[in-house]
């Protein structure tokens, strides 16, 4: 039988957790087709990736005040993005998990974040260190009781809060330890999560654009314990589309103006990131992707902004303005409307990611894993934000490795032998 993998997610019952678990399972049964999933393309089967059917997820969750299976039932009746019919189907798989459902910290997140909590969580009564024994004590039940080997930690909480000074312990890991031991200020739950991910012998995705582990104490961490990773920030809409386009502005030698962009959404993750200090941990430094494919330019105008349009929900609108110059300084005008929804392009990225990281993991690869760079709108380690040659990394990593592919299962075969 093949071996089971485990899903840790941080964030469990939110809306792209719930899809990308009510995916995986629709997917692995053939109730639905892989639609939408990167690791279903054609260009990625060499890579023999870990089947969606032997996911099996647990994590810890904020929100004690709901099941799984409400969570899924809410996206049945308000966005209307769970069909009744896989919800049924879905029931008992729903439950199931919840059983692998634990309380959570909000150490750090902010007073919006923490609203959401509801019953009881941990910080209230614990240090930091002992949050971290906490987590790590509960990846490390699951571990146990599903007898797996390997677990991949994904971040999937709420965005939290853009601090501009960062504790001077996330610059070490040694800092970092000895910080932890004496009752250190200033941490944040995201990185905390990492950390005691990576200490668990876990390797780590982080899909939003929180720290996680994307500070040198961690990337040290990472090494140290010959674990990959990855992040910051799914690349799902309107980055994506300008990551997409950009491209062709610079390839034809026209000089882009300004490029405005204005999302509205609706949901949770929406109303989160209505509190400013949320919203510019999203927002901040989003126009570099634009600068790096556009080149830096003192003319160059681009902003983001992103409004909370409870009626949206799901539903992600985003405009994007484009004003550009072609011969003879002629101007001219590009606009598109993307208008996406938000959970269902998230959760599918980060099946991908999950089933990319164990795949990297197994085949000995730490560190940031840079082939991942095209899910990221942040991508760590990144040498480039535009889409195309980030795309095309990713294939050039899947053919060499095909081509060793003989090669590598001799090897697996070895270690297991
Ligand atoms: P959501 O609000 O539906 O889900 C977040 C879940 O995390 C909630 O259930 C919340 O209770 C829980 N949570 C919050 N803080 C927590 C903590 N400290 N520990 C454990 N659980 C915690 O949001 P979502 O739409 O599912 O988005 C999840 C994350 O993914 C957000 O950070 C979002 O910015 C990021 N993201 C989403 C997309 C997308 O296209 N949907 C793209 C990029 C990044």
């Amino acid at each position: 039988m093949a071996e089971a993998l485990g899903v840790w997610i941080v964030g469990a019952r939110g809306a792209v957790s719930t899809c990308a678990i009510s995916g995986a399972r629709a997917v692995a049964r053939g109730l639905a087709a892989a639609t939408g999933l990167v690791t279903g393309l054609s260009d990625l089967e060499p890579l023999g990736l870990v089947g969606l059917g032997q996911l099996v997820f647990g994590g810890h969750e904020l929100r004690s005040g709901i099941t799984l299976l409400q969570a899924a039932e809410e996206l049945r009746d308000g966005p209307g993005l769970l069909s009744a019919a896989l919800v049924g189907a879905l029931k008992e798989d729903y439950a199931e998990i919840d059983r692998d459902i634990r309380p959570a910290t909000a150490l750090g997140c902010g007073e919006t974040i923490r609203r959401l909590a509801q019953g009881s969580k941990l910080e209230d009564a614990l240090t930091a260190k002992l949050i971290v024994e906490q987590l790590k004590a509960d990846i490390t039940d699951f571990k146990r009781r599903h007898e797996l080997r390997r677990v991949v930690v994904v971040n999937l909480a709420s965005t939290e809060p853009y601090h501009e000074t960062l504790p001077a312990c996330y610059q070490s890991l040694k800092a970092f330890r000895k910080a932890l031991d004496n009752g250190a200020e200033g941490l944040t739950a995201g990185v905390l999560y990492a950390y005691g991910a990576l200490e668990s012998g876990c390797a780590c995705v982080n899909f939003t654009p929180s720290l996680g582990a994307d500070v040198p104490a961690l990337l040290e961490l990472a090494v140290e314990r010959g674990l990959p990773h990855c992040g910051k920030d799914g690349k799902t809409g309107e980055t994506l589309v300008k990551t997409v386009l950009a491209p062709m502005f610079a390839a034809r030698n026209l000089k882009v103006l300004s490029w405005e962009g204005y999302n509205m959404l609706g949901n949770r993750d929406g109303a989160i990131l209505d509190d400013p200090a949320n919203n510019a941990a999203k927002t901040r430094g989003k126009d570099k992707a634009l600068r790096e494919i556009l080149g830096d330019t003192p003319e160059l105008h681009t902003r983001v902004r992103i409004d909370y349009c409870p009626s949206l929900d799901d539903w992600k609108t985003a405009w994007d303005f484009v004003h550009f110059q072609g011969f003879l300084g002629t101007k001219m005008i590009m606009q598109f409307i993307w208008q996406g929804c938000d959970s269902m392009l998230a959760a599918p990225l980060v099946l991908d990611l999950v089933r990319l990281t164990d795949y990297a993991w197994r085949c000995g690869e730490t560190g940031v894993l840079k082939h991942t760079a095209c899910f990221f709108k942040n991508p760590m380690g990144a040498e480039t934000h535009d889409f195309w040659r980030q795309w095309e990394a990713l294939k050039q990593y899947v053919q060499a490795h095909a081509a060793c592919a003989p090669q590598r299962q001799k090897h697996t075969k070895a270690r297991r032998a």
